[in-house]
This record gives C-alpha cells, structure tokens and sequence, in this order.
C-alpha cells in the first residue's frame, strides 16, 4: 500500500518536500468494513488549506497523517451488508491505495457507473458548491450579468453555464487564451478574459457593459480589484474560495483597501456571503438529479485533467495552485 502523508508544512507555496511517499501493509477489513482499492484521487485547492494549522473551518492534516482527498474507490473485499464485491463506491480515503472503511460517509455508486470519477466532480462537491453558491446565494436572474473566475475548473465552469441556463450573461475569467477560447466556445460564456493581460480591468469592463449582477468569488486578488468597480446596486457575491490567496504569507503590499471595499458595500448594497458546500449537505438530494439530467443532455458540459500515478499526485496539486491544470484535476491511482 503506497500512501502520501503530510511531512512538514507549507511556507508560502507548498513543495514536493511536504509530502512523504511511505508503503505499509494492505489493511484488513474486520467484520462490519469493507476494504477499498482507490480508482480515482480528487485533487481539490482547500487541501492547502488542510496542511497549514491556521485556524479554519475544519481541522489540519496532522504531520505523518495520511494527506486527505475523495476518492472514488473499488470495494475488493466486503464484510458488510450494504456493499459487494467490485461496488463503487465515493469515499474518503485519501492520497493512498487501500483503506478499510465500516462504510459510514460512503456514497455506493453501484456496480457500473457511468462515470465514476463524475462524482468527485460536476456530480459531486465541486458541482454542488457551483449548483448552490450560485442559486441559493447568487440568485440569478434572466437578463443578468454574472462574472466567476477559475472560469474553466470545475467549480467556475459550472457556474458559468448553469448561470447561462437560468438566462445570465456569463463572463469568465481564466488564465491564459486557451482555455478563454475552451470557456467561450466549448461551454458558451459569453466573454472570457485573461487574467494575465496587462490590460486586464480594461478588458474585463469591456465585457460587461451593463455591470456585474453576480461575482461568484473563486480567487480574490486582482481579479477582484477589478471586478470591485464593475459590481451594481444590490450584486451578489457568492463567496466560495480565494485561491489566488491560498499561498500567501503576508497581506498584499500598497494601501490598505479594507475602506474602499467597505464603502462599496455600503453605498451598493452589496451582499457578500460565504459558504462552506458542507452547510448544504440536506440539500444535496436537490442537486444531483438536476445536475445528472444536465450533463446527460449536455447542457452542462465537464472537462477533466487526469494525471496517471498516485507518485505524480504532489507535482499535479502545486501545479494546480499555480493554474496549470485545465478542467478538473483527478489521479488515476489505480487500474479499474
Ligand atoms: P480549479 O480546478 O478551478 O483550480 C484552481 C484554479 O484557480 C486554477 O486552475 C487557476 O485557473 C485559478 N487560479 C489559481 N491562482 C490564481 C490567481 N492568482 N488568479 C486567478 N486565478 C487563479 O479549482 P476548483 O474549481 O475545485 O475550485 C475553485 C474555487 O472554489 C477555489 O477557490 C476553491 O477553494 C473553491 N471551493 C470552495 C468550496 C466551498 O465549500 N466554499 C468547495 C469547493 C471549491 P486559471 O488558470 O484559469 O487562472
């Protein structure tokens, strides 16, 4: 059993020196577990947040603990009822080969899915999270503009098309002219900007004439800055993540804006919110058939990055901090 566990903490962008390669033995399930062979790792931006102890919504990974992740697992010997053998299943097993479960927190996908590694994707939290950042705090409405970064991950690509089906002007912002061109052509955005363009504010202005109804916050940063003077009387901010900040150590230098930001709330009456997807967990039932039905008829269409080799998982998840993947970053750990 090969697994990757925490060997120290990041400082400043996380190095292939905070993960430790380790084998050990395959565990053995005991009456009441299942033991699970992983297919497919979720390499997801909040596990930064996991290898740092800064206080947070959920507790850090502890140093020489296995580094955390969904994955979408085989069940190679059952001792419980509800699974068989050769069942998929969603777990949470993290950045290794084999665990044993007692199946509490397993999702069984059944014997044949159709795309299994859907559910660490579209079909599961980061779909979720787009599904209910943009509709239970977004709320779009027809004729509205709508801005969200990250535009071509799993999170902001969803958005951006579930904010076209509801009647939106979707614009989205992504690194570099590939996957703008992927944004606006395979997924239908209207606009999609660089956000490495010198000219990127100018741009961004350009292509929301009207103003921005909706930001759903995915990165922060400068995207943000010039998102800030675009947003109308009573825009919504769905804010889900901010990981253009996930590596930072420091504030950002320059003047103190926490003032502009606070006056623009004041005299737009913006609505920021936060959310963390776990707070929804009642509503997933809401979620997935809708979301199921989209992507069967193609009116919400996913791209997946998938890396082969749990060894290649550290350089893929600092990569994908930095923008490098496109579509949604998954390990093939295993054979299916
Ligand atoms: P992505 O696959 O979209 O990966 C992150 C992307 O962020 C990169 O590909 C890159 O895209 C972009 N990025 C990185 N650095 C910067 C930067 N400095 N400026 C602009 N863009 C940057 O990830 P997800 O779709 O899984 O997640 C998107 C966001 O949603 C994250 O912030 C994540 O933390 C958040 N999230 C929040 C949840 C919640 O419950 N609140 C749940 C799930 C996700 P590009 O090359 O296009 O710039």
């Amino acid at each position: 059993n090969r697994r990757f566990v925490l060997a120290s903490r990041p400082e400043g962008a996380p190095a292939a020196d905070n993960f430790r390669l380790e084998q050990t033995e395959i565990p053995q399930p005991a009456d009441g577990e299942v033991l699970l062979r992983s297919v497919y790792l979720s390499l997801d931006p909040y596990m930064r947040g996991r290898m740092s102890d800064a206080p947070s919504y959920a507790e850090p990974v502890a140093v020489d603990d296995v580094m955390c992740g969904a994955t979408v697992c085989r069940v190679v010997e059952s001792r419980n009822e509800h699974f068989g053998k050769g069942d998929w299943v969603l777990a949470y097993t993290g950045w290794q080969d084999y665990a044993v479960s007692d199946g509490s927190g397993l999702m069984n996908l059944g014997p044949s899915p159709q795309n299994p590694s859907y559910a660490l994707g579209v079909l599961g939290m980061p779909g979720f999270t787009a599904y209910m950042g943009l509709l239970d705090i977004g709320e779009p409405k027809e004729g509205e503009t709508l801005v969200v970064a990250a535009a071509t991950g799993p999170v902001g690509a969803t958005v951006g098309q579930i904010a076209r089906i509801r009647g939106c002007r979707a614009v989205g912002v992504a690194g570099g002219a590939e996957k703008c061109r992927y944004a606006v052509e395979e997924l239908g955005f209207d606009a999609c900007i660089d956000h490495y363009a010198d000219d990127f504010a100018e741009q961004l202005a350009a292509a929301c004439p009207d103003g921005i109804d909706i930001y759903f916050e995915n990165v922060g940063g400068k995207v943000f800055d010039g998102v800030l003077p675009l947003l109308n009387t009573f825009a919504r901010i769905p804010l889900c993540g901010l990981v253009s900040q996930y590596n930072a150590t420091s504030l950002p230098k320059g003047p103190d804006r926490l003032g502009l930001l606070m006056g623009q709330a004041l005299i737009k009456r913006l609505k920021i919110q936060g959310f963390i997807i776990f707070d929804y967990e009642k509503r997933f039932g809401e979620f997935f058939p809708q979301m199921s039905d989209w992507v069967a008829d193609g009116q919400i269409k996913y791209r997946e990055e998938i890396v082969d080799g749990l060894e290649n998982a550290p350089e893929a998840f600092i990569g994908m901090l930095e923008g490098k993947n496109f579509g949604k970053l998954v390990i093939r750990v295993g054979d299916d």
